[in-house]
């Protein structure tokens, strides 16, 4: 028997749940929302906002070496990992308490617990085995890191959510994986003086981005000093002492003082409960939705990693209000998918947006292509060995802006404001005819004014 009834209950207060808890309760639904770790999820607790706290932190050493060509004297700088650790957890703390609030001002009552369920329209929570019985149900559990196959050693590998709470910063460290994450974390750790080896089995980082974006990556970060091992997988851990040493699928072996697996999020369906209410997996293992997150149970829905659309957090926010809208607001809204605007924080950062040229040539008639590579002006007078990457793919018949790629200082601010213009369906004459603002590596977008090639589906079949 249920104990309690309510009009929504969610299962995940992370950025989707929330969302979706918060506006569902605005429109007058009586709202429960169940977490079973800390509030806020993935971004906040063990994220987004750390990481890039991280990220600020591991630029400063590029800061002070480039002070000396403006004509600085630093002494060396001292970096001290658990004050940084400290800081960014009593930040984590503080937007935990925010999202909190923000709960229980729309009057969405937190539980915390891990929420199951127990029939369709019942869900027990595991921390007290009451029932609570709802009307609607969210699934916004997110995802989780996947380590991969069973090797030997695999129980001495962390995955990110470990990084961010390690006592001391990893004299060397070995990280497997090629996408974001594992960039992210490899030029984090290089940043603070780490040495890094960044092993990954495919044939270039980052796989799905742009062919020049992977490429202009790898060589900065191996011009930072990171080795990057494509081709190769991890195949053992031995700890040896105070060490682990890492084996390779080419029989070599790394020695380090940390091992990371970054090789990917499985989305978090695991013991819910789904086969025995008929909720239905996609084959890619998240829960199987419709374009308003309506599952193959009508009054069940999923938002977020959990359904493994795009998984970024402003996709799930968005996902979260739309079902809240729908479902609560009486107005039907479906989340556009397309043209989604993402960043890599990795050193230097990249800023993506549409189309990849590989995509573009699969799909349109003719492409055109612009593209530079540059060097900062900062990097002028402090001497650093770094270039920017630019490239903008154009729909050759229709003069679209189908795709842009940033590798730069900044490149995520950047498309965040380029994405603006691409989701309006700006030509590249239209770009042109922006006046740049100068001195600035912006301008180049639309300075652009010579065509790398064109390429035509004609002349390549
Ligand atoms: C290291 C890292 C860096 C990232 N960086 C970025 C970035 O820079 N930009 C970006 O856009 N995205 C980034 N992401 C992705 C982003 O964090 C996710 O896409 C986003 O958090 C997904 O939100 P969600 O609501 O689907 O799930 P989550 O935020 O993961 O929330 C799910 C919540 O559900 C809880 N939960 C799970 N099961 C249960 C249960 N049965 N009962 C109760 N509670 C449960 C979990 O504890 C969790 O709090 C990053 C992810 C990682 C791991």
């Amino acid at each position: 028997m249920a104990e309690r009834d309510v009009d929504l209950f969610v299962i995940g207060a992370g950025s989707g749940g929330v969302r979706a808890a918060r506006i569902a309760a605005s429109y007058g639904a009586r709202v429960m929302i169940a977490e079973e770790f800390r509030v806020g999820g993935t971004c906040v607790i063990r994220g987004c906002v750390p990481k890039k706290l991280l990220v600020y932190a591991s630029r400063f050493s590029d800061d002070f070496e480039d002070a000396a060509g403006f004509g600085w004297s630093v002494e060396k700088p001292v970096f001290h990992w658990p004050t940084l650790i400290a800081n960014k957890d009593r930040e984590i703390d503080r937007l935990e308490a925010a999202y909190m609030s923000t709960l229980e001002r729309f009057k969405v009552e937190l539980v915390r617990s891990r929420a199951i369920f127990e029939d369709a329209h019942t869900v027990r929570l595991t921390a007290s085995n009451a029932c609570v019985r709802a009307g609607t149900i969210l699934i916004a559990t997110g995802g989780w890191p996947h380590y991969g196959p069973k090797i030997p050693g695999l129980e001495h590998v962390i995955s990110s959510n470990e990084a961010l709470h390690l006592h001391e910063l990893p004299k060397r460290i070995v990280i497997q994986g090629g996408g974001y994450i594992a960039v992210e974390f490899a030029c984090i750790f290089a940043g603070l003086g780490s040495e890094v080896t960044l092993v990954y089995r495919g044939e270039n980082i980052l796989r799905g981005f742009d062919d020049d974006v992977r490429e202009h990556l790898r060589n900065e970060m191996r011009a930072r000093g990171i080795t990057v091992t494509c081709g190769h997988t991890v195949t053992a851990v031995d700890k040896a002492g105070d060490e682990f040493v890492t084996h390779l699928s080419d029989k070599t072996t790394v020695a380090a003082d940390k091992v990371m697996f970054a090789i990917g999020r499985r989305p978090n369906v695991m013991g819910l409960g789904l086969e025995k209410i008929g909720v239905k997996l996609h084959e890619h293992g998240g829960i199987e939705v419709d374009p308003y997150s309506q599952t193959s149970v009508p009054h069940i829905y999923a938002v977020g990693d959990v359904t493994n659309r795009v998984n970024l957090t402003p996709v799930a926010i968005r996902e979260g209000h739309a079902f809240a809208d729908t479902v609560f607001g009486k107005k039907p809204t479906r989340v556009d998918h397309a043209d989604v605007p993402t960043a890599v924080f990795s050193e230097p950062e990249v800023g993506v947006i549409g189309l990849t040229e590989a995509q573009a040539r699969e799909q349109l008639e003719v492409v055109d292509v612009y593209k530079t590579s540059f060097r900062p002006m900062k990097a002028t007078l402090s001497g650093r060995q770094t270039r920017s990457f630019m490239k903008i793919l154009v729909d050759g018949l229709t003069g679209r802006v189908v795709g842009c790629h940033l590798v730069g200082p900044d490149a995520g601010e950047l498309i965040q404001l380029l994405g603006v213009a691409v989701k309006m369906g700006a030509t590249k004459a239209d770009l042109d005819a922006t006046m740049a603002v100068h001195p600035t590596a912006a301008e180049e977008l639309v300075t652009m004014r010579e065509k790398a090639m064109t390429w035509r589906r004609a002349a390549a079949e």
